[in-house]
């Protein structure tokens, strides 16, 4: 360790001061604006000018940096503020937002994901100041809102040019222990296809056109694209193979489904995951060419097929347009691959081989986090490392063992004086 004093008791009760702040977006109290002023505040404390910007009323970013006014690499430590809902209280056997110290364990929401790596990265930026490090570049620091919903938080940073001249990233979230290290994440794409076409009497079916008629082809196209892509760009030795799944139908779009009405819309939501290496834009087209294909071949029977000799028997006219679909992209989180030659990758190995007193295990995240944006939207090289495990992370009876945060704390610091100090940068 290069003397650098973490405040052990500090980190305990910082994280369990902010498992205390309920910082559900839409949920009671003042949610994310009460832990980012906690968060503002103990910047201000340890004597680094915090910034506060809201990116949505009452959802505010907090920002800070740590420099040591000589050239040289910038890490960016980045840990949210919102913590995914409770659930339902009566699953927990502990106070969701009390933070109980039980069994040497911290229970709560978030005490996991991620309130103890929030509190860990304020006391490494507490203790690398009151050590006079790092001595080249700048630890920078962002703790945004909404990691868990769109990631406003983290893209109004990036659009706001706050990752400018950042050289490489921590996302400070659970992993799976300290000993291991978030070196690459799936990328996730979530997709809606909507189909259009002419609500009618249930009774008197051609004289409307069912969306749902196109359902059965549609998902069946979908799966086959979703084996022949899992096969093709192969089994990832951490994150595993690529996955495309219908989550949601719904027809109509919105109003009340009714028996003995056709339904003048329908929706398919896809959550899409993919694994580095994957063409994201090369696969919407894709997912827009089986649907235009699908719509297609249901049109053609519209209008020359039994379909249409059935309308002109019954004196029903041919609908034109019949049948439209639209493909939408809800949101396109790419994925995420630090090269084992990223000199964030050596100083995050020896950083955590020093807290944990081994080599660290490399960990594929299977979800996405706001380093996800910092990779894909500002090419930043990230590093996902922290205290709990994301298996306890959004379950009832949250928790996370009570030594890990200032461990992370240690890890944080460590990894900063590392990349900093020993890195290249300018
Ligand atoms: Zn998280």
């Amino acid at each position: 360790m290069a003397h650098i004093t973490i405040d052990e008791d500090r980190v305990l009760a910082l994280t369990r001061e902010l498992v205390r702040i309920p910082s559900v977006p839409g949920g009671t109290g003042d949610g994310e604006a009460a832990a980012a002023e906690r968060v503002r505040a103990e910047l201000a404390a340890i004597g680094l000018r915090p910034q506060v910007a809201e990116v949505a009323p009452g959802r505010p970013n907090v920002v800070a940096r740590l420099d040591s006014g000589r050239p040289g690499p910038v890490l960016l430590l980045e840990a949210h503020t919102d913590v995914v809902s409770e659930g339902d209280p009566a699953t927990w056997s502990h106070d969701p937002f009390g933070a109980e110290l039980a069994g040497g364990r911290i229970y709560g929401r978030g005490a996991c994901d991620t309130k103890e790596n929030l509190a860990a990265a304020l006391c490494a930026l507490a203790a690398l100041r009151a050590a006079g490090r790092p001595r080249r570049g700048a630890v920078a620091f962002v703790s945004p809102v909404d990691e868990e919903g769109l990631m406003l938080g983290i893209k109004a940073f990036i659009r706001g040019g706050g990752a400018a001249g950042v050289t490489g990233a921590v996302a400070c979230e659970p992993v799976d222990g300290l000993a291991t290290l978030g070196t690459c994440a799936r990328g996730a794409l979530r997709l809606a296809i909507r189909l259009h076409g002419r609500m009618t009497h249930g009774a008197v079916a051609l004289a409307g056109d069912n969306p749902l008629s196109a359902l059965g082809p549609l998902l069946t196209a979908l799966a086959a694209l979703q084996a022949e892509e899992a096969a093709r760009a192969g089994l990832h030795p951490l994150l595993g193979r690529f996955s495309l799944q219908p989550t949601v139908v719904r027809a109509p779009i919105r109003g009340t489904p009714q028996l003995n009405v056709v339904p003048g819309n329908a929706e398919v939501l896809l959550d899409v995951r993919t694994v580095p290496g994957q063409d994201h834009a090369a696969l919407v087209d894709r997912v827009r060419q089986i649907a235009a294909g699908v719509t297609q071949a249901l049109n053609d029977d519209h209008r020359g097929g039994d379909e249409a000799g059935w309308r002109r028997e019954a004196g029903y006219p041919a609908l034109d347009p019949a049948l439209r679909v639209e493909v939408e992209v809800l949101d396109d989180r790419g994925w995420v691959d630090l090269p084992a030659a990223d000199p964030l990758m050596a100083a995050a190995s020896a950083a955590a081989s020093a807290v944990a007193a081994r080599p660290p295990v490399a960990f594929g995240i299977p979800g996405t986090t706001d380093g996800s944006m910092l990779r894909n939207w500002a090419g930043v090289p990230v590093v996902v490392a922290g205290a709990g495990s994301v298996r306890q992370a959004h379950q009832a009876d949250e928790w996370v063992d009570a030594a890990e945060p200032a461990a992370a704390a240690r890890l944080y610091a460590e990894l900063a004086v590392r990349y900093c100090e020993e890195g290249e940068g300018s």
